[in-house]
């Protein structure tokens, strides 16, 4: 099956009980038994839910994986995931990360004994002095909030020389870019939060795997520790994956006309966008990515304070954190979704005090066009 035809009917067959066309909304915390240990395969709602079931089985189908394990939010997917470590262990991570990644490595696992060292510099040289001892390979591509693309391939292949668990956290891209697993990463994440959700209603997140050991193990920490979604809140996911490809191909048309725009104007420094030409990832990201994404952040003329009275003008774009829904956002990383992560740091990522991220949605672009060229007068 094609990827849209997956997004409709992966896991979602019709409801056995009732035929219900559409999976329902099993809101129950538990599962009556007939006798002790005989049930239909489930028994409480932490450990198995059938809406749940049926977006983790629609998660691995879209990602091309064998499993798939949802959680309540992106940070508690990657928890699930970091589980696989023990004090002692290294983690090799490309430098710009979300800021809420970069605080649980540096503030829940530093603490415990696991170490983080980041990726520096460019090429393998700066892969192999990160990944020297490490345990697993972290990265997003393309990166919150520079837009930084990854080899994806490449770095695949080295994981697996070095014996590391490759994770890729997928959550800007989407499935309908790339699918990592097939590029040679073992686990793949995602804030579901965002694009996969698509309509910024719900919070959640993913990790889905092709290995049988990881999956078990993640699978055990899922109901060990608990930090699975709501019911409700599954079937958000999984009702806004089925227009997940539709809605990327939206999002990107309106992103590169943003893009564009920003690019020829007088007032803007800088435009990160994979799917611009002028961008010198382009040539990687239209090799690896079928889709670049709704995602742009851009540098104004006269810094933070410029940037500060740009956003305070748009009148389309709500400044907000989060990305990935039908309605276009603007936000501030340094002072928002990046606050967590020390100036210096920050400034060493490429994100400056006025870099400025919007997430642009699917309205009409010529509206999205207007507001930013108004806003920047
Ligand atoms: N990964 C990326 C790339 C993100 O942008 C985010 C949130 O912004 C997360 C993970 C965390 O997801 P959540 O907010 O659903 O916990």
């Amino acid at each position: 099956m094609k990827f849209a035809t997956k997004a409709i009917h992966a896991g979602q067959a019709a409801d056995a009980a009732t035929g219900a066309t559409i999976v329902p909304i099993y809101q129950t915390s538990t599962f009556t038994q007939e006798r002790v240990g005989v049930h239909k395969g489930f028994e409480y709602s932490r450990s198995d839910n059938p809406t749940r079931t049926a977006l983790q089985e629609c998660l691995a189908s879209l990602e091309n994986g064998k499993y798939a394990l949802a959680f309540a939010s992106g940070l508690a997917a990657n928890m699930g995931v970091l589980s696989l470590l023990s004090p002692g262990d290294k983690i090799a991570a490309v430098a710009d990360l979300y800021g809420g990644t970069f605080r649980i490595f540096e503030k829940i696992l530093r603490p415990l004994g696991i170490e983080t060292s980041y990726i520096g510099g460019d090429g393998e040289g700066g892969f192999l002095k990160a990944a020297e001892g490490a345990k697993m390979l972290w990265i997003e591509s393309p990166t919150n909030p520079t837009l930084r693309v990854s080899d994806i391939a490449k770095l695949g292949r080295l994981a697996k020389r070095e014996g590391l668990i490759f994770v890729v956290d997928n959550t800007f891209a989407t499935p309908a870019a790339q699918t990592p697993l097939d590029l040679g990463a073992d686990i793949v994440v995602h804030s579901t939060t965002k694009y996969m959700a698509g309509h910024s209603d719900t919070i959640g997140g993913a990790a889905v795997f092709n290995d049988e050991a990881l999956y078990g193990k993640v699978k055990f920490y899922q109901n060990a520790a608990g930090a699975v979604p709501g019911i409700f809140d599954s079937f958000l996911v999984l009702r806004g994956l089925k227009t997940l490809e539709l809605r990327m191909k939206r999002h990107e048309e309106n992103a590169l006309a943003v893009a564009k725009f920003l690019e020829s104007h007088a007032k803007v420094r800088k435009v990160n966008y994979p799917g611009l030409p002028s961008n010198p990832q382009y040539a990687l990201a239209k090799r690896q990515m079928k889709n670049f994404g709704g995602m742009i952040s851009f540098e104004i003329a006269g810094g933070a304070k410029a940037a500060k009275k740009f956003i305070g003008k748009l009148k389309l774009f709500s400044l907000a954190e989060s990305l990935g829904g039908v309605e276009s956002l603007v936000s501030l990383p340094a002072e928002m979704t990046h606050a967590s992560i020390p100036r210096k740091e920050r400034l060493a990522r490429g994100i400056s005090d006025g870099l400025i991220r919007l997430s642009v949605g699917i309205e009409d672009v010529s509206d999205l066009v207007s507001d930013i060229s108004a806003a920047l007068k």
